[in-house]
């Protein structure tokens, strides 16, 4: 009956279901979204060019999926399952439904397993584990995707398939993600699924689906897999543009009334499956764009009442040049604490409160010259932990690194070092440690930590520490 914006509506197809994949007659593919008693709306696609009043449709009977196996890996593809990095056609193991009913509570357990990102100032205060749903959610460019990245990087060696999705982003900024992941190796455990700006609103909005299959795939086959949705916001766009050519009824903000159902439904297929279901899991990094900040608007406080936490960042901690910019008191992770390592709880100690003292005496900063000796201390060695937890992109630090900073910053190691030194600092002392007590070392690496251990870090570091600040290794 009528085409246009990658819509078509159909008259005289009997018994459509939702969700089919239709062909017209010029070979195009489309599928069934919307059912009325005589007409059915169905989004297309491929290019609706040759699609014109009055084309014949047929039904295939088969609900939208895509193709899935092994050789994924190291491949960017479309939201369909086309292969788009012109490393020729991919053979694939079997087909899956891109939408399919989510693992049930009995066939999951509680996330128990650590997924380290690499990022000290999520590891250690708002950790995540295997089958959690974390939320990044912030402004335009804070970093939200550099993250996503560090976290794949970290994966390397670990035996985790990641799968990065892109939803309406330019080919340009996909292009260099995917160049970050080749560069760095972390390509041949990846996959990227690519639904870029220029791509029709059909493609953006079963993009993430799509990748969610594929990571299904693999998490039923009791193998661990991270996937990153960036960004929601985009896909939420895509979806309203859809629903409202199919004449749905807005709602707020003009969203169509279903918009939570899309990413309730999508973000409860990730899991830790229980043993005997395999005991794979998916693990989902959703990404959200906020305006100034603003995260009690619609998409965000869907999006944060469906997963278990989320990483909060801000802007002006970004220009700040506090990164990643994590907003200490607005992030949390519901369940990722009980998947932490013992060593890594215990070293974290008092962090989080320490920060959050600092954060309230912060404002006191500016009568810097009139504080009191015992006020000025604590604000300096506030200000060092901030300094500790900065950390430069695609530079993730194994957990013993991380332990071993935190202990040198709790234990106030690092207080009297100007703050423009310590990134200097901690990295050379992190090599003084590795060389001067390789133990220390083995210890954290076999997960052992205990006072005696934290003595001999506190020791080590008090020695470089001398040797630095002597001038002897400037
Ligand atoms: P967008 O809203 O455009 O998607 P974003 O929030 O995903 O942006 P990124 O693209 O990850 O933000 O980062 C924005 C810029 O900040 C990039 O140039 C990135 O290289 C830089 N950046 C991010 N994190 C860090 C960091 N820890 N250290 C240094 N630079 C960083
Ligand atoms: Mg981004």
């Amino acid at each position: 009956m009528t085409v246009g914006d990658g819509i078509a509506t159909i008259s005289g197809l009997l018994n459509a279901t939702y969700q089919e994949i239709l062909i017209f007659s010029s070979g195009v593919r489309g599928m069934v979204l919307e059912m009325e008693r005589d007409v059915t709306g169905c989004i297309l696609f491929d290019d609706e060019e040759s699609v014109v009043e009055g084309s014949t449709v047929r039904r295939t009977g088969k609900t939208a999926g895509i193709p899935v196996g092994d050789n994924f890996l190291g491949r960017v593809i479309d939201a369909l399952g086309n292969p788009i990095d012109g490393k020729g056609p991919i053979n694939a193991d079997g087909y899956r439904p891109i939408e399919s009913p989510a693992p049930r509570i009995v066939d999951r357990q509680p996330v128990n397993r650590p997924l380290q990102t690499g990022i000290l100032a999520i590891d250690a205060l708002f950790p995540i584990g295997h089958g959690q749903r974390e939320l990044i959610i912030g402004d335009r460019q804070t970093g939200k995707t550099t993250i996503a990245l560090d976290t794949i990087l970290n994966q390397k060696g670990k035996n985790v398939i990641c799968i990065y999705v892109a939803i309406g982003q330019k080919a340009s900024s996909v292009a260099q993600t995917v160049n970050v992941l080749r560069q760095h190796g972390a390509m041949e455990y990846s996959i990227v699924v690519n639904a870029s700006a220029s791509d029709p609103a059909p493609l953006q909005y079963i993009a993430p689906y799509s990748g969610c299959a594929l990571g299904e795939y693999f998490m039923n086959k009791g193998q661990s897999v991270l996937i990153i949705y960036d960004d929601l916001t985009k896909h939420a766009t895509a979806y309203r543009s859809l629903s409202l050519l199919l004449e749905r009824s807005p709602g707020r903000e003009a969203y169509p009334g279903d918009v939570f159902y899309l990413h309730s439904r999508l973000l409860e297929r990730s899991a830790q499956l229980s043993d005997e279901k395999g005991g794979g899991s998916m693990t989902a990094l959703p990404i959200v764009e906020t305006q100034a900040g603003n995260v009690s608007a619609y998409i965000p406080t869907n999006i944060i009442s469906i997963t278990d936490g989320q990483i909060f960042l801000e802007s002006d901690l970004f220009f700040s040049g506090q990164r990643p910019a994590v907003n200490i008191g607005l992030s949390v992770s519901r369940v990722g604490g009980d998947a932490q390592t013992k060593a890594m709880k215990s070293a974290v100690g008092t962090l989080r409160l320490d920060l959050a003292q600092y954060q309230e005496m912060e404002v006191f900063m500016q009568f810097a010259s009139d504080l009191d000796d015992i006020t000025k201390k604590q604000l300096d060695y506030g200000h060092s932990l901030m300094q500790l937890l900065r950390q430069d992109k695609y530079r993730p630090l194994k957990q013993y690194e991380q332990i071993i900073l935190l202990v040198v910053g709790l234990n106030h190691v690092m207080q009297e070092i100007p703050s423009e030194e310590i990134k200097e600092f901690k990295f050379k002392m992190l090599q003084y440690i590795e060389e001067q007590a390789p133990h220390i070392i083995k210890e954290l690496e076999s997960n052992n930590f205990n006072d005696k251990i934290k003595e001999d870090i506190v020791k080590f570091a008090r020695e470089y520490l001398k040797q630095y600040v002597s001038g002897g290794d400037k």
